[in-house]
C-alpha cells in the first residue's frame, strides 16, 4: 500500500518479532497491504510455518525464548541484516518491554506499537494504578504504594479485608498471583510471591487487591493515533478463564447494562487520554457478576491474544491501524463512524491434555483440517513439530453471527469440525465449555470452570472412538497384513466373516485389551468388560462418515490418528495373540516360558515364589508388532525370573521357570 510507502515514517518492509499464529497474523495484513515479511525463528523453529510465511527469515538463536525472542540485540540484528524498516512485536515476548521500543527508535526502526514511555507506565501495575487513580479511574480497592515493607503490607491487607490477591507488579500473562485467605497466611504468601516475582520478571515489588469472588473479566480495546485522536472498538468479555488465563473470549460483552458499558467505554478512553495513548492497547477492567462498577485491573500495551472478535464485529483489521499509527498517519475512522455488527467468540485451541490437569502435549501433528465458515489463525499445519519451549497456543478458531446465539452455533460447530491429528489438544473440551448453559446463557464469570467441572473435565466418548479406531485399523491395512486374513500367529475365529480379532490398544487415556468383532450387525469392540456397538459401517476407500459427521484419519504404523465431532485421539493397536493356544509359537512342555520370538518385555504380573495354575498369563512381549500373553505351561510355583520389564530378549530365552507343584 502506497500510504505506507510515502508516509511520515516510511514502512515497507516488516520484521515480526514473535512465532506461531500471531506473527502468522501480522504477515497476513503485511502481505494484505504489499510490504515485505521478515521472519525471525529459534532452532526449534527452524521449519514453522511463520517462518515458511515470511518473504524472508533470520535464525536468533536456541530454543529457549532467553535464547531467542527475548534477545533484544539478536532481533535488532536480524532487522537491520533484513533491512527490515519496522518491527511488530506481537503479543507476549518483547512486546511490552519498554527497552526494547526505546532500542528500536534509536536504532531508526519503527517500534509498531505504543511509544516507550507508555510501554514503562502500564508495564508496571503500580505505576499503572497510580495513573488511573490520578485520572479519575475506579481501580480494585488495594495498595499500590512504593513501601513494600512487609509490616506495612501486611497492615494494609488487614485494612483492605481478607481474601487478598498478592500481585507481582511486573506480572502478566496469568502469572504472578497469590490468594490469601486467612491474616496468618499473609506473611508466608508474601515471601513466596516475591520470591517468584523476582525469578519471573526480574522485579519483586508486590501491589495488593481486593479479592473479588464472582467476577467478570471486561475490557475495552483502544486505538490511538500521534495526531491526538483516540478511539474505542467497543468491550469484550473474557471471563471464561482457568489460571486466570483466558479460555474464551467474546465481543460485545453478554448481559451487560447499557450505561455499565458506556462507563466501561468511557473510563477506558480516561485512561487513555491521560497517557496519551498511542497504537492498540487494552484496558482491562473486573466487576462483580450483577454489578454496575467495573474497576480498572491493568492496561496491555499491545495486541490482545483475544483481539480478532473486535475486528469481526468492527470489520476493522487491528494490525493495519497499528501499521498506520505506527507510520506516523492519522486513524482512519473517527469514534462516530465506527459501529459493531453481530457477535463474536474466541476459543483458544492449546496443545494440552484437559482430562490430565492441562498437561502439555508436544509432538508432531499428523494433520489439521480447519473447519469451514469460520476464521481460523493458527500457528501450525499438518506436520509441525509442537516443542516443549513455548506457550501452548496453537490456533484460535473464531466465530462471527448476527447475534450471540447464532455465534455461539457456529463455533460449536467449527470445534467439532476442526480436526487435529496426532497431538492432543483442548479441543473437546473448548466445545464442552461452549455448550454448557452458563456459557450459552451469557452468564459466565472466572468462575466459570471451577463451577462447571467441579471434579475437573473428562472426554465422553473415548470408547467408542477406540471402537471406531479399531474397525478402521482392521479393515484399512493392506490386505498382507490384515488380521481379518488368516495368518500364522493370528487368532481369527471363522475362517469367514463374522470374525473377531484380540487387540491390544492403548492411547493418551491409557492401555487395554479388546476385542473386535465383524458380524452381519456390523462392527463391535470388547474394551475389558465393556460392549460398545458400532453397526454397520462403510469403511470402504473413501471417506468414512459415523452418524452423519465424518471421521477424519490418518493410519500410520500401527496407529491409528482420528478425529470425531470435535474428540480425537492416536490409538495405538497389535493383535494378541496368546501363545499357548498357538501350536506354533508354543511354551516348551516343561515348566519353562520361552520367548517365542525375539523381543521386549513389556509387562510381567507375577513374583518369584507365586502360585499359578496351567493357562494363566504371565506377562506380555512385544514381537513383531504383536503384544504375546505368555502363559503358565502348567500347575506350579513361579521358581525364577530370568528377565525384566523393559528387557529385549532373543527368541527362545528363558523367561520363566514354572517348579512343579511338589518340587518347588
Ligand atoms: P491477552 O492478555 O492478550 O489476553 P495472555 O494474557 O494470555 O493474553 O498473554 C498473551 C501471551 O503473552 C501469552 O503467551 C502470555 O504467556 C504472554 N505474556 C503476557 N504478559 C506477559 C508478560 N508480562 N511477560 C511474559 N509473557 C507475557
Ligand atoms: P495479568 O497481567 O496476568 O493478565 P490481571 O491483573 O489482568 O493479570 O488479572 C488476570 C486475571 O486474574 C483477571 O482476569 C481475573 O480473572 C483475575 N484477577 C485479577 N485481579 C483480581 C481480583 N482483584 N479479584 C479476583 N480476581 C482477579
Ligand atoms: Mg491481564
Amino acid at each position: 500500500m502506497t500510504v505506507l510507502f510515502n508516509a511520515p515514517r516510511p514502512i515497507r518492509s516488516v520484521l515480526v518479532a514473535n512465532r506461531g499464529e500471531i506473527a502468522c497474523r501480522v504477515m497476513r495484513t503485511c502481505r494484505r497491504l504489499g510490504l515485505r515479511t521478515v521472519a525471525v525463528h529459534s532452532d526449534a523453529d527452524a521449519d514453522a510455518l511463520h517462518v515458511r510465511s515470511a518473504d524472508d527469515s533470520h535464525r536468533i538463536g536456541a530454543g529457549p525464548a532467553t535464547e531467542s525472542y527475548l534477545d533484544m540485540d539478536a532481533v535488532l540484528a536480524a532487522a537491520r541484516a533484513s533491512g527490515a524498516d519496522a518491527i511488530h512485536p506481537g503479543y507476549g515476548f518483547l512486546s511490552e518491554n519498554a527497552a526494547f521500543a526505546r532500542r528500536c527508535e534509536e536504532a531508526g526502526i519503527v517500534f509498531i506499537g505504543p511509544t516507550p514511555d507508555a510501554v514503562a507506565a502500564m508495564g508496571s501495575k503500580i505505576e499503572a494504578k497510580r495513573i488511573a487513580v490520578e485520572a479519575g479511574v475506579p481501580t480494585v480497592p488495594g495498595y499500590h504504594g512504593d513501601d513494600q515493607d512487609p509490616v506495612r503490607l501486611a497492615a494494609e491487607a488487614e485494612r483492605i479485608g481478607y481474601p487478598v490477591l498478592i500481585k507481582a507488579s511486573a506480572g502478566g500473562g496469568g502469572r504472578g498471583m497469590r490468594l490469601v485467605e486467612r491474616p496468618q497466611d499473609f506473611a508466608a504468601a508474601l515471601e513466596t510471591a516475591r520470591t517468584e516475582a523476582r525469578s519471573a520478571f526480574g522485579d519483586d515489588s508486590v501491589l495488593l487487591e481486593r479479592y473479588i469472588a464472582n467476577p467478570r473479566h471486561l475490557e475495552v480495546q483502544l486505538v490511538g493515533d500521534s495526531h491526538g485522536n483516540l478511539v474505542h472498538l467497543f468491550e469484550r468479555d473474557c471471563s471464561v478463564q482457568r489460571n486466570n488465563q483466558k479460555v474464551l473470549e467474546e465481543a460485545p460483552a453478554p448481559n451487560l447494562p447499557g450505561a455499565v458499558r458506556a462507563r466501561l467505554h468511557d473510563t477506558a478512553l480516561k485512561l487513555g487520554r491521560a497517557i496519551g495513548y498511542r497504537s492498540a492497547g487494552t484496558v482491562e477492567f473486573i466487576m462483580e457478576a450483577g454489578g454496575s462498577e467495573p474497576y480498572f485491573l491493568e492496561m496491555n500495551t499491545r495486541l490482545q491474544v483475544e483481539h480478532p472478535v473486535t475486528e469481526a464485529i468492527t470489520g476493522i483489521d487491528l494490525v493495519e491501524w497499528q501499521l498506520l499509527v505506527a507510520a506516523g498517519l492519522p486513524l482512519p475512522l473517527d469514534q462516530d463512524a465506527i459501529r459493531a455488527v453481530g457477535h463474536a467468540i474466541e476459543a483458544r485451541v492449546a496443545a494440552e491434555r484437559p482430562e490430565a490437569s492441562f498437561q502439555p502435549s508436544i509432538g508432531r501433528i499428523a494433520a489439521l483440517q480447519a473447519p469451514v465458515g469460520l476464521r481460523f489463525d493458527t500457528g501450525v499445519e499438518g506436520g509441525s513439530q509442537v516443542t516443549p519451549f513455548y506457550d501452548s497456543m496453537l490456533a484460535k478458531l473464531i466465530a462471527h453471527g448476527p447475534d450471540r446465539s447464532a455465534a455461539r452455533d457456529r463455533l460449536e460447530q467449527g470445534l467439532s469440525e476442526l480436526s487435529v491429528l496426532g497431538l492432543a489438544t483442548n479441543q473437546a473440551f473448548l466445545r464442552d465449555c461452549v455448550a454448557r448453559p452458563a456459557f450459552a446463557e451469557g452468564r459466565a464469570t472466572t468462575r466459570f470452570l471451577v463451577e462447571n467441572f467441579p471434579d475437573g473435565w473428562k472426554p465422553q466418548g473415548v470408547d467408542r472412538l477406540r471402537a471406531l479406531a479399531a474397525a478402521i485399523w482392521a479393515t484399512r491395512l493392506p490386505a498382507a497384513q490384515s488380521p481379518w486374513q488368516e495368518r500364522g500367529g493370528f487368532r481369527v475365529t471363522g475362517a469367514r466373516r463374522p470374525a473377531s480379532v484380540e487387540l491390544e490398544l492403548s492411547d493418551d487415556h491409557g492401555t487395554a485389551s479388546a476385542r473386535l468383532t465383524l458380524g452381519p450387525d456390523g462392527f463391535a469392540l470388547r474394551i475389558d468388560d465393556r460392549d460398545i456397538v458400532l453397526g454397520p459401517l462403510d469403511l470402504g476407500s473413501g471417506p468414512v462418515e459415523v452418524g452423519g459427521a465424518p471421521v477424519a484419519f490418518r493410519c500410520a504404523d500401527d496407529v491409528v490418528h482420528l478425529s470425531h465431532r470435535g474428540l480425537a485421539a492416536s490409538v495405538r493397536l497389535r493383535p494378541a495373540i496368546d501363545v499357548d493356544r498357538s501350536a506354533t509359537l508354543s511354551a516348551a512342555s516343561d515348566g519353562t516360558v520361552v520367548a517365542p520370538l525375539h523381543g521386549l518385555v513389556t509387562d510381567i504380573s507375577v513374583s518369584a515364589g507365586e502360585r499359578v495354575e496351567k493357562g494363566r498369563p504371565l506377562m506380555k512381549m512385544e514381537a513383531m508388532k504383536l503384544v504375546h500373553t505368555l502363559v503358565a505351561p502348567i500347575d506350579g510355583t513361579v521358581a525364577a525370573l530370568r528377565c525384566a520389564v523393559g528387557d529385549t530378549v532373543p527368541a527362545d530365552h528363558h523367561l520363566i521357570e514354572i517348579a512343579p507343584l511338589g518340587e518347588e
